[in-house]
Protein backbone atom coordinates (compact mmCIF):
# COMPACT_ATOMS: atom_id res chain seq x y z
CA UNK A 1 0.00 0.00 0.00
CA UNK A 2 1.13 3.30 -1.02
CA UNK A 3 2.12 5.87 2.12
CA UNK A 4 1.07 8.79 -0.63
CA UNK A 5 -1.91 10.08 0.08
CA UNK A 6 -5.10 9.58 -1.99
CA UNK A 7 -5.72 12.89 -3.58
CA UNK A 8 -4.08 11.83 -6.85
CA UNK A 9 -5.52 9.29 -9.63
CA UNK A 10 -1.90 8.26 -10.82
CA UNK A 11 -1.47 6.09 -14.34
CA UNK A 12 0.60 3.46 -12.92
CA UNK A 13 3.67 4.26 -15.39
CA UNK A 14 7.00 5.71 -13.98
CA UNK A 15 10.07 6.90 -15.53
CA UNK A 16 13.63 6.55 -14.80
CA UNK A 17 14.34 9.68 -17.10
CA UNK A 18 13.69 12.52 -19.30
CA UNK A 19 15.48 13.89 -22.34
CA UNK A 20 14.04 16.89 -24.52
CA UNK A 21 10.51 15.72 -25.64
CA UNK A 22 10.92 12.40 -24.16
CA UNK A 23 10.17 10.24 -21.16
CA UNK A 24 12.02 7.05 -20.51
CA UNK A 25 10.03 4.40 -18.43
CA UNK A 26 11.25 1.97 -15.54
CA UNK A 27 9.58 -0.87 -18.27
CA UNK A 28 12.21 0.53 -20.87
CA UNK A 29 9.51 2.22 -23.07
CA UNK A 30 9.94 5.21 -24.79
CA UNK A 31 7.05 7.94 -24.51
CA UNK A 32 6.30 10.97 -26.58
CA UNK A 33 5.96 13.53 -23.45
CA UNK A 34 2.91 16.39 -24.35
CA UNK A 35 1.98 16.55 -20.62
CA UNK A 36 5.47 18.59 -20.15
CA UNK A 37 4.09 18.46 -16.61
CA UNK A 38 0.86 20.56 -17.18
CA UNK A 39 2.90 23.57 -19.16
CA UNK A 40 6.02 23.49 -16.83
CA UNK A 41 8.79 22.13 -18.61
CA UNK A 42 9.21 24.89 -21.72
CA UNK A 43 12.36 23.46 -22.24
CA UNK A 44 11.70 19.91 -22.43
CA UNK A 45 13.40 17.46 -19.92
CA UNK A 46 17.34 17.69 -18.17
CA UNK A 47 17.88 20.64 -21.15
CA UNK A 48 21.69 20.98 -20.64
CA UNK A 49 21.72 24.64 -19.93
CA UNK A 50 19.42 24.51 -17.22
CA UNK A 51 21.32 21.51 -15.57
CA UNK A 52 24.04 23.01 -15.90
CA UNK A 53 22.73 26.60 -14.69
CA UNK A 54 21.05 24.07 -11.14
CA UNK A 55 24.34 22.79 -10.66
CA UNK A 56 25.90 25.46 -10.94
CA UNK A 57 24.10 27.25 -8.58
CA UNK A 58 23.84 24.16 -5.95
CA UNK A 59 27.82 24.58 -5.94
CA UNK A 60 27.80 27.89 -4.47
CA UNK A 61 24.61 28.82 -2.12
CA UNK A 62 21.49 26.91 -1.75
CA UNK A 63 19.52 28.87 0.25
CA UNK A 64 19.85 32.53 1.82
CA UNK A 65 16.84 34.59 3.14
CA UNK A 66 14.96 37.64 2.10
CA UNK A 67 16.68 39.24 5.19
CA UNK A 68 19.83 39.79 2.66
CA UNK A 69 20.56 40.98 -1.20
CA UNK A 70 19.26 38.67 -3.49
CA UNK A 71 21.42 38.83 -7.20
CA UNK A 72 19.85 35.92 -8.65
CA UNK A 73 16.54 37.22 -7.86
CA UNK A 74 17.57 40.42 -8.86
CA UNK A 75 18.71 39.21 -12.39
CA UNK A 76 15.36 37.64 -12.78
CA UNK A 77 13.50 40.37 -12.12
CA UNK A 78 15.35 42.80 -14.51
CA UNK A 79 14.12 39.90 -17.56
CA UNK A 80 10.90 40.00 -16.25
CA UNK A 81 10.76 43.81 -16.77
CA UNK A 82 12.59 44.60 -19.36
CA UNK A 83 10.66 42.20 -21.37
CA UNK A 84 6.83 42.99 -19.92
CA UNK A 85 4.75 45.51 -18.60
CA UNK A 86 5.85 44.91 -15.04
CA UNK A 87 7.93 47.23 -13.08
CA UNK A 88 8.10 45.14 -9.77
CA UNK A 89 8.76 40.96 -9.85
CA UNK A 90 7.55 39.36 -6.26
CA UNK A 91 9.01 35.91 -6.05
CA UNK A 92 7.17 33.00 -4.49
CA UNK A 93 7.05 29.39 -5.38
CA UNK A 94 3.63 28.23 -7.00
CA UNK A 95 1.11 28.94 -8.71
CA UNK A 96 -1.89 29.05 -6.45
CA UNK A 97 0.58 31.27 -3.83
CA UNK A 98 1.30 33.48 -7.22
CA UNK A 99 -2.49 34.36 -7.39
CA UNK A 100 -3.23 35.08 -3.61
CA UNK A 101 -0.27 37.14 -3.60
CA UNK A 102 -2.04 39.03 -6.75
CA UNK A 103 -5.44 39.39 -4.35
CA UNK A 104 -3.09 40.78 -1.52
CA UNK A 105 -2.01 43.29 -3.84
CA UNK A 106 -4.69 44.46 -5.22
CA UNK A 107 -6.57 44.53 -1.64
CA UNK A 108 -3.92 46.14 -0.37
CA UNK A 109 -3.35 48.93 -3.03
CA UNK A 110 -6.64 50.02 -2.53
CA UNK A 111 -6.11 50.52 1.24
CA UNK A 112 -2.94 52.23 0.35
CA UNK A 113 -5.44 55.13 -1.31
CA UNK A 114 -7.51 55.24 1.58
CA UNK A 115 -10.31 53.00 -0.21
CA UNK A 116 -9.84 49.71 1.77
CA UNK A 117 -13.86 49.12 0.94
CA UNK A 118 -12.68 48.18 -2.41
CA UNK A 119 -11.77 44.86 -1.84
CA UNK A 120 -13.92 42.49 -3.62
CA UNK A 121 -12.43 40.29 -6.76
CA UNK A 122 -14.47 39.57 -9.90
CA UNK A 123 -13.39 35.98 -11.56
CA UNK A 124 -15.18 33.73 -13.71
CA UNK A 125 -17.05 30.70 -12.59
CA UNK A 126 -15.36 27.77 -13.06
CA UNK A 127 -12.15 29.24 -14.01
CA UNK A 128 -8.96 27.64 -11.87
CA UNK A 129 -6.31 30.03 -9.76
CA UNK A 130 -5.15 27.00 -7.69
CA UNK A 131 -6.01 25.00 -4.88
CA UNK A 132 -5.65 26.98 -1.60
CA UNK A 133 -8.24 27.69 0.44
CA UNK A 134 -9.02 31.48 -1.00
CA UNK A 135 -7.60 30.19 -4.48
CA UNK A 136 -10.36 27.75 -4.72
CA UNK A 137 -13.41 29.88 -4.02
CA UNK A 138 -11.98 32.49 -6.21
CA UNK A 139 -12.42 29.49 -9.07
CA UNK A 140 -15.89 29.36 -7.71
CA UNK A 141 -15.96 25.76 -9.07
CA UNK A 142 -18.11 23.43 -6.65
CA UNK A 143 -16.04 20.27 -7.94
CA UNK A 144 -13.18 22.40 -5.79
CA UNK A 145 -15.19 23.84 -2.86
CA UNK A 146 -16.49 21.00 -2.03
CA UNK A 147 -16.82 20.19 1.78
CA UNK A 148 -14.25 22.78 2.27
CA UNK A 149 -16.49 25.17 3.94
CA UNK A 150 -16.58 27.90 5.62
CA UNK A 151 -16.49 29.59 1.64
CA UNK A 152 -13.63 32.23 1.93
CA UNK A 153 -15.38 35.70 1.92
CA UNK A 154 -14.75 38.18 -0.97
CA UNK A 155 -15.09 36.46 -4.55
CA UNK A 156 -17.72 37.34 -6.82
CA UNK A 157 -18.05 35.71 -10.24
CA UNK A 158 -19.54 36.22 -13.86
CA UNK A 159 -19.94 33.74 -16.62
CA UNK A 160 -17.68 33.46 -19.98
CA UNK A 161 -20.03 32.13 -22.50
CA UNK A 162 -19.16 30.92 -25.95
CA UNK A 163 -22.02 32.88 -27.43
CA UNK A 164 -22.42 36.99 -27.46
CA UNK A 165 -22.06 38.63 -25.25
CA UNK A 166 -18.93 36.72 -23.61
CA UNK A 167 -19.48 38.31 -20.32
CA UNK A 168 -23.43 39.05 -20.20
CA UNK A 169 -24.05 42.21 -17.64
CA UNK A 170 -20.46 42.31 -16.76
CA UNK A 171 -20.86 46.22 -15.89
CA UNK A 172 -23.77 45.52 -13.52
CA UNK A 173 -21.24 43.01 -11.41
CA UNK A 174 -18.90 45.67 -10.55
CA UNK A 175 -19.61 47.09 -7.32
CA UNK A 176 -18.51 50.02 -5.08
CA UNK A 177 -16.54 47.45 -3.26
CA UNK A 178 -14.82 45.52 -6.22
CA UNK A 179 -11.27 46.12 -6.23
CA UNK A 180 -10.22 43.83 -9.33
CA UNK A 181 -11.00 41.80 -12.26
CA UNK A 182 -8.54 38.61 -12.37
CA UNK A 183 -9.05 36.08 -15.34
CA UNK A 184 -7.37 33.52 -16.64
CA UNK A 185 -5.91 35.14 -20.69
CA UNK A 186 -6.41 31.59 -22.01
CA UNK A 187 -8.62 29.20 -19.47
CA UNK A 188 -6.27 26.41 -18.79
CA UNK A 189 -7.92 23.65 -16.56
CA UNK A 190 -11.49 24.84 -18.13
CA UNK A 191 -10.51 23.21 -21.47
CA UNK A 192 -8.08 25.51 -23.06
CA UNK A 193 -10.51 28.52 -23.62
CA UNK A 194 -8.88 31.22 -25.44
CA UNK A 195 -10.47 34.63 -24.31
CA UNK A 196 -11.19 36.51 -27.62
CA UNK A 197 -8.56 40.02 -28.23
CA UNK A 198 -11.60 41.70 -27.95
CA UNK A 199 -13.00 41.07 -24.93
CA UNK A 200 -9.58 41.34 -23.10
CA UNK A 201 -9.65 44.96 -24.66
CA UNK A 202 -13.03 45.50 -23.28
CA UNK A 203 -11.75 44.59 -20.15
CA UNK A 204 -9.50 46.36 -20.22
CA UNK A 205 -11.37 49.22 -21.01
CA UNK A 206 -14.19 48.38 -18.20
CA UNK A 207 -11.11 48.23 -15.12
CA UNK A 208 -9.53 51.64 -16.56
CA UNK A 209 -13.27 53.28 -16.52
CA UNK A 210 -14.43 52.13 -13.53
CA UNK A 211 -10.77 52.15 -12.01
CA UNK A 212 -10.33 48.74 -10.50
CA UNK A 213 -7.44 46.52 -11.22
CA UNK A 214 -7.33 43.98 -14.25
CA UNK A 215 -5.34 41.00 -12.68
CA UNK A 216 -4.20 37.97 -15.97
CA UNK A 217 -3.79 34.98 -14.58
CA UNK A 218 -0.56 33.61 -16.94
CA UNK A 219 0.60 30.67 -14.70
CA UNK A 220 -0.48 28.52 -17.40
CA UNK A 221 -0.38 30.46 -20.62
CA UNK A 222 3.05 32.83 -19.96
CA UNK A 223 6.16 33.08 -20.44
CA UNK A 224 6.08 32.00 -24.25
CA UNK A 225 3.49 29.50 -24.35
CA UNK A 226 1.30 31.29 -26.83
CA UNK A 227 4.06 32.36 -28.82
CA UNK A 228 4.48 35.76 -27.33
CA UNK A 229 5.98 36.33 -23.79
CA UNK A 230 2.75 36.72 -22.08
CA UNK A 231 -0.26 35.48 -23.92
CA UNK A 232 -2.36 39.13 -23.24
CA UNK A 233 -0.31 40.94 -25.32
CA UNK A 234 -2.23 39.22 -28.69
CA UNK A 235 -4.79 41.64 -27.30
CA UNK A 236 -2.42 44.35 -27.38
CA UNK A 237 -3.47 45.27 -23.87
CA UNK A 238 -1.37 45.63 -20.40
CA UNK A 239 -2.51 44.35 -17.13
CA UNK A 240 -1.92 46.03 -13.66
CA UNK A 241 -1.05 42.40 -12.01
CA UNK A 242 0.18 38.98 -13.11
CA UNK A 243 0.75 35.85 -11.47
CA UNK A 244 3.15 33.87 -12.77
CA UNK A 245 4.47 30.01 -12.54
CA UNK A 246 4.33 26.70 -14.61
CA UNK A 247 6.71 27.71 -17.29
CA UNK A 248 9.12 30.24 -15.72
CA UNK A 249 10.85 27.24 -13.70
CA UNK A 250 11.31 24.63 -17.06
CA UNK A 251 10.24 21.93 -14.10
CA UNK A 252 12.19 24.06 -11.02
CA UNK A 253 9.07 25.30 -8.41
CA UNK A 254 8.82 29.03 -9.15
CA UNK A 255 6.24 30.97 -8.80
CA UNK A 256 5.88 35.15 -8.98
CA UNK A 257 3.68 38.40 -9.33
CA UNK A 258 4.11 40.60 -11.80
CA UNK A 259 3.08 44.17 -11.31
CA UNK A 260 3.15 47.87 -12.37
CA UNK A 261 5.10 50.64 -10.21
CA UNK A 262 1.47 51.78 -9.44
CA UNK A 263 0.25 49.13 -7.47
CA UNK A 264 3.72 47.71 -6.39
CA UNK A 265 4.55 50.68 -4.43
CA UNK A 266 1.92 49.37 -2.01
CA UNK A 267 3.59 46.18 -0.96
CA UNK A 268 6.14 47.32 2.02
CA UNK A 269 8.19 45.86 4.24
CA UNK A 270 6.48 43.69 5.77
CA UNK A 271 3.09 43.29 3.99
CA UNK A 272 4.48 39.64 2.04
CA UNK A 273 7.01 37.11 2.50
CA UNK A 274 8.07 33.63 1.61
CA UNK A 275 10.63 31.27 2.89
CA UNK A 276 11.74 30.05 0.01
CA UNK A 277 10.63 33.09 -2.56
CA UNK A 278 13.65 33.85 -4.85
CA UNK A 279 15.30 30.80 -3.53
CA UNK A 280 18.99 31.14 -5.64
CA UNK A 281 18.75 27.50 -6.73
CA UNK A 282 15.23 28.76 -8.48
CA UNK A 283 16.25 32.00 -9.80
CA UNK A 284 19.38 30.71 -11.33
CA UNK A 285 17.02 28.08 -13.43
CA UNK A 286 14.65 30.64 -14.21
CA UNK A 287 17.63 32.77 -15.53
CA UNK A 288 18.21 29.82 -17.78
CA UNK A 289 14.66 29.38 -18.88
CA UNK A 290 14.41 32.86 -19.53
CA UNK A 291 18.34 33.14 -21.71
CA UNK A 292 16.58 30.41 -24.21
CA UNK A 293 13.00 31.72 -24.22
CA UNK A 294 14.11 35.43 -24.94
CA UNK A 295 16.68 34.78 -27.85
CA UNK A 296 15.80 36.23 -30.99
CA UNK A 297 13.46 33.76 -33.29
CA UNK A 298 12.55 31.26 -30.23
CA UNK A 299 8.71 32.96 -30.01
CA UNK A 300 8.17 33.08 -33.91
CA UNK A 301 9.68 29.62 -33.96
CA UNK A 302 6.84 28.63 -31.38
CA UNK A 303 4.05 30.20 -33.87
CA UNK A 304 5.48 28.61 -36.44
CA UNK A 305 5.03 25.24 -34.85
CA UNK A 306 2.27 26.13 -33.31
CA UNK A 307 0.72 26.58 -36.56
CA UNK A 308 1.58 23.94 -38.40
CA UNK A 309 0.14 21.81 -35.47
CA UNK A 310 -3.01 23.59 -35.39
CA UNK A 311 -3.27 23.01 -39.04
CA UNK A 312 -2.70 19.31 -38.65
CA UNK A 313 -4.80 19.19 -36.20
CA UNK A 314 -7.70 20.05 -38.06
CA UNK A 315 -7.18 18.15 -40.85
CA UNK A 316 -7.58 15.19 -38.65
CA UNK A 317 -10.66 16.87 -37.01
CA UNK A 318 -12.12 17.48 -40.59
CA UNK A 319 -11.81 13.74 -41.43
CA UNK A 320 -12.96 12.28 -38.04
CA UNK A 321 -15.96 14.99 -36.57
CA UNK A 322 -17.54 12.32 -34.81
CA UNK A 323 -14.91 12.06 -32.73
CA UNK A 324 -13.23 15.58 -32.62
CA UNK A 325 -15.84 18.17 -31.77
CA UNK A 326 -12.90 20.95 -31.76
CA UNK A 327 -9.38 21.83 -31.91
CA UNK A 328 -8.84 25.17 -29.63
CA UNK A 329 -5.89 26.54 -28.18
CA UNK A 330 -2.80 29.63 -29.11
CA UNK A 331 0.84 29.02 -29.54
CA UNK A 332 1.61 25.11 -27.71
CA UNK A 333 -1.36 25.42 -25.09
CA UNK A 334 -3.36 23.00 -27.23
CA UNK A 335 -6.78 21.34 -26.95
CA UNK A 336 -8.61 18.74 -28.89
CA UNK A 337 -11.87 18.49 -27.70
CA UNK A 338 -13.86 15.24 -27.69
CA UNK A 339 -17.31 14.54 -28.57
CA UNK A 340 -17.81 12.96 -25.62
CA UNK A 341 -15.78 11.30 -22.64
CA UNK A 342 -11.50 11.81 -23.60
CA UNK A 343 -10.62 9.46 -20.85
CA UNK A 344 -10.39 6.29 -23.17
CA UNK A 345 -8.48 8.40 -26.06
CA UNK A 346 -6.16 10.01 -23.83
CA UNK A 347 -5.44 6.14 -22.87
CA UNK A 348 -5.37 5.24 -26.50
CA UNK A 349 -3.01 7.96 -27.04
CA UNK A 350 -0.65 6.33 -24.31
CA UNK A 351 -0.55 2.65 -25.73
CA UNK A 352 0.81 4.08 -28.34
CA UNK A 353 3.47 6.06 -26.52
CA UNK A 354 1.89 9.56 -26.80
CA UNK A 355 1.62 11.36 -23.14
CA UNK A 356 -1.55 14.18 -22.98
CA UNK A 357 -3.50 15.29 -20.25
CA UNK A 358 -7.37 16.36 -19.86
CA UNK A 359 -9.31 19.45 -19.40
CA UNK A 360 -12.48 20.28 -18.24
CA UNK A 361 -15.33 20.06 -21.18
CA UNK A 362 -14.05 16.72 -22.62
CA UNK A 363 -10.61 18.15 -23.52
CA UNK A 364 -7.29 16.71 -24.26
CA UNK A 365 -4.49 19.54 -23.85
CA UNK A 366 -1.42 19.04 -25.68
CA UNK A 367 1.26 20.99 -23.99
CA UNK A 368 4.62 19.68 -25.67
CA UNK A 369 7.92 22.12 -24.59
CA UNK A 370 8.38 25.04 -26.64
CA UNK A 371 11.68 23.61 -28.43
CA UNK A 372 9.36 20.78 -29.83
CA UNK A 373 10.83 19.81 -32.97
CA UNK A 374 9.34 19.14 -36.19
CA UNK A 375 9.16 15.44 -36.17
CA UNK A 376 8.13 15.28 -32.60
CA UNK A 377 4.81 17.13 -33.99
CA UNK A 378 5.05 14.95 -36.94
CA UNK A 379 4.96 11.51 -34.23
CA UNK A 380 2.42 13.29 -32.62
CA UNK A 381 -0.12 14.05 -35.24
CA UNK A 382 0.48 10.19 -36.78
CA UNK A 383 -0.35 8.88 -32.96
CA UNK A 384 -3.72 11.00 -32.59
CA UNK A 385 -4.88 10.14 -36.42
CA UNK A 386 -4.28 6.46 -35.83
CA UNK A 387 -6.04 6.49 -32.37
CA UNK A 388 -8.73 8.13 -34.45
CA UNK A 389 -8.81 5.91 -37.06
CA UNK A 390 -9.34 3.10 -34.43
CA UNK A 391 -12.03 4.48 -32.14
CA UNK A 392 -15.12 3.45 -31.28
C1 LIG B 1 -1.78 25.61 -12.46
C2 LIG B 1 -2.46 26.90 -12.29
C3 LIG B 1 -2.50 27.56 -11.05
C4 LIG B 1 -2.00 26.92 -9.79
O1 LIG B 1 -0.66 26.63 -9.84
P1 LIG B 1 0.00 25.65 -8.73
O2 LIG B 1 1.46 25.78 -8.98
O3 LIG B 1 -0.53 24.29 -9.01
O4 LIG B 1 -0.42 26.15 -7.42
C5 LIG B 1 -3.09 28.81 -11.00
N1 LIG B 1 -3.60 29.39 -12.09
C6 LIG B 1 -3.58 28.78 -13.30
C7 LIG B 1 -4.15 29.48 -14.48
C8 LIG B 1 -3.02 27.51 -13.44
O5 LIG B 1 -3.04 26.90 -14.61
Amino acid sequence: MSSLANNYNRRKISFKYGKGSFLYSTSGKKYLDMVGGIAVLSLGHSHPKLVKALNKQAKKVWHISNAFQAPEGEKLAKKITKNSFADKVMFVNSGAEATEASIKVARRYFFSIGKSYKNRILCIKNSFHGRTIAAIYASGSKKMTEGFLPKVPGFDHIEFKNSKPRFPNIRKKIKKNTAAIMIETVMGEGGIKVIPDKCLKYLRKICNEKKILLILDEVQCGIGRTGKFFAFEHANIKPDITPIAKGIGGGFPIGAVLMTNKVAKCMTPGTHGSTFGGNPLAMSVGNSVLDQILKKNFLTNVTKLSKYFLNELNKIKNKYPNVIKEIRGKGLLIGIQLQSDQTKFIKSLEKNYLLTIRAAENVIRVLPPLNVKKTEIDLAIKIIKKVCKNYN
